[in-house]
């Protein structure tokens, strides 16, 4: 209600009820006008009552809520359905124009400063979280992997003559598809061992860089964060790299967000050497549903060129699913999430270790991923460690992964000795855990108590089983491994309902 309104309700109620009305109602107002005016994520989360109350205030200034709209076009933001109405906040119109999904629509004002608010929101995150040097940031309503693409597609323009992008290799999958779904042809890059650690073979980028020619490279494309034991990859020695040869360098920050190491090293790449884009999750580092991520850049420009990239008008809701949790976590309330985060990494870490001690088993030393850990695991079948992953994943453990380093995979053409290892031939199997935001101590705690039991109960059976294979022939150890498989499953199942009851 503005003061003409207000002072015309004094003739019903109290002026003084109304003046205290009058205050809270301006501390929201203020909270947007420096929201506007500043364009940065507030430092204080707002509760879900201001937040509800300017998302419906931007609604409003769309044109399909308008009371005297009369739409003749053919796309209108008609919708049907009054919960899918309810659900979008009456936002119908998404975001961009047919030739910009950053250009302002016309017929959406309001849509149109949310998704600019949204983006400012985001690069005062970035910038407060570790790369100060951010230049502009693109929320786009596609995952990571697609977003590579538009950023490939975007380089496509610009060097005509390339063909190929230089891959450090990182065993997942919808990185390595992006270069191949952006038409490009993949140079795998295979890691160096380092302790127990893998790591970018930088000298090798070099040589590929120089022996292809650095024209017909598209881009380098390095990752942060990644499951243990790769480390983030040499991120300032590969950046020197791009800028000496004059080649384009893609950042994977999949679920780097929430790491200020991951964060320090986008800095410093760009600092010393080329960085021209780096891209990331919305889900999983701004806890929202799957379905964005955000590219950033040290250009706005050429972060405004990839925007043009995108054909067409895209959907606002992972926009408004950011614009909403920002809002509500404020800096200060996303800053304690990585905090806490950090601290259970080690809390992790340290329960993996003594579970680790007590089977003679040991985490493998990696300083350099700050999000994954892996704990090493006894030389087993491929087929048998298997079955160690689907007890935990039978107990309500999810999320982990059990690498036996021996499988093969063939993805697009290429084949991948050791799939899941991010190497040719890792010297031990192991499990990976991550420690991500928005993650217990319970869910910690929990995760190692399983771990013990499952582990316990996989290596009595084992040994039980080579005992009875033992006493057979030996032509019968293919079928005694069959029933071990069984057997597990079976007693996990048995166990499972008795956890349950
Ligand atoms: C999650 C992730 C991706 C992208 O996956 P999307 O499903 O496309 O978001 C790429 N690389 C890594 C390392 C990831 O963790």
């Amino acid at each position: 209600m503005n003061s003409t309104t207000l002072k015309l309700a004094e003739r019903l109620i109290p002026a003084t009820y109304l003046q205290q009305a009058a205050e809270a109602q301006s501390v929201y107002e203020k909270q947007i006008r420096i929201l506007v005016d500043q364009r940065k994520c507030p430092e204080d989360g707002w509760d879900d009552s201001a937040i509800e109350m300017i998302i419906n205030e931007l609604s409003q200034m769309d044109s399909n809520n308008f009371p005297h709209n009369c739409g003749v076009g053919e796309r209108e933001a008609r919708i049907y359905s009054g919960l899918v109405l309810r659900r979008h906040y009456r936002l119908g119109h998404g975001i961009g124009r047919s030739g910009d999904i950053a250009e302002v629509q016309p017929k959406a004002a309001g849509s149109s400063l949310l998704n600019k608010l949204t983006n400012s929101m985001v690069l005062d995150v970035f910038r407060s979280v570790g790369v100060q040097k951010t230049a502009a940031c693109l929320v786009v309503p596609m995952a990571t992997g697609m977003s590579m693409v538009l950023c490939l597609l975007t380089l496509r323009q610009q060097r005509p003559k390339s063909k190929y992008v230089l891959w450090p290799r990182i065993d997942q999958k919808s990185c390595f598809k992006s270069i191949i779904t952006a038409g490009f042809e993949p140079i795998i890059v295979e890691n160096c061992l380092e302790g127990d650690e893998l790591r970018t073979d930088v000298p090798e980028v070099e040589r590929l860089i120089t022996s292809h020619g650095p024209d017909t490279i598209a881009a380098i494309m390095t990752t942060t964060s990644c499951f243990a034991p790769r480390g983030i990859d040499k991120l300032e020695e590969v950046a020197k790299l791009c800028l000496q040869y004059g080649v384009p360098h893609v950042i994977n920050n999949a679920y780097g967000v929430q790491s200020s190491k991951c964060m320090h090293h986008i800095q410093q790449a760009a600092r010393v050497g080329r960085v021209d884009a780096f891209v990331q999750s919305t889900d999983k580092n701004f806890m929202v549903p799957v379905g964005g991520s955000v590219i950033a850049g040290f250009d706005a420009k050429f972060i405004e060129q990839i925007g043009k990239t995108y054909p067409g008008r895209a959907s606002s809701s992972p926009v408004v699913d950011l614009f909403m949790t920002l809002l509500s976590m404020g800096k200060k309330g996303y800053k304690k999430l990585l905090e806490e985060r950090k601290d259970l990494k080690k809390h992790l870490a340290e329960l993996m270790e003594q579970v680790a001690r007590e089977y003679g088993l040991r985490v493998l030393t990696c300083k350099n991923n700050p999000i994954s850990i892996a704990m090493s695991l006894p030389v087993e079948e491929s087929a048998a460690l298997t079955e160690l992953g689907s007890m935990l994943f039978l107990r309500g453990v999810s999320g982990t992964r059990v690498i036996a380093t021996t499988d093969v995979k063939t993805i697009a053409g290429h084949k991948f000795e050791g799939w899941g290892s991010h190497s040719k031939n890792y010297p031990v199997a192991y499990l990976t855990a991550a420690a991500s935001i928005g993650m217990t101590t319970k869910d910690v705690e929990l995760f190692a108590q399983r771990l013990n039991k499952c582990l316990g109960k996989f290596l009595s059976k084992k040994e039980k089983l080579s005992q009875n294979i033992m006493s057979v022939n030996e032509g019968d150890s293919v079928e005694g491994n069959a029933n071990l498989d069984k057997s597990c499953v079976d007693s996990t199942e048995r166990e499972n309902k008795v956890e349950k009851e």
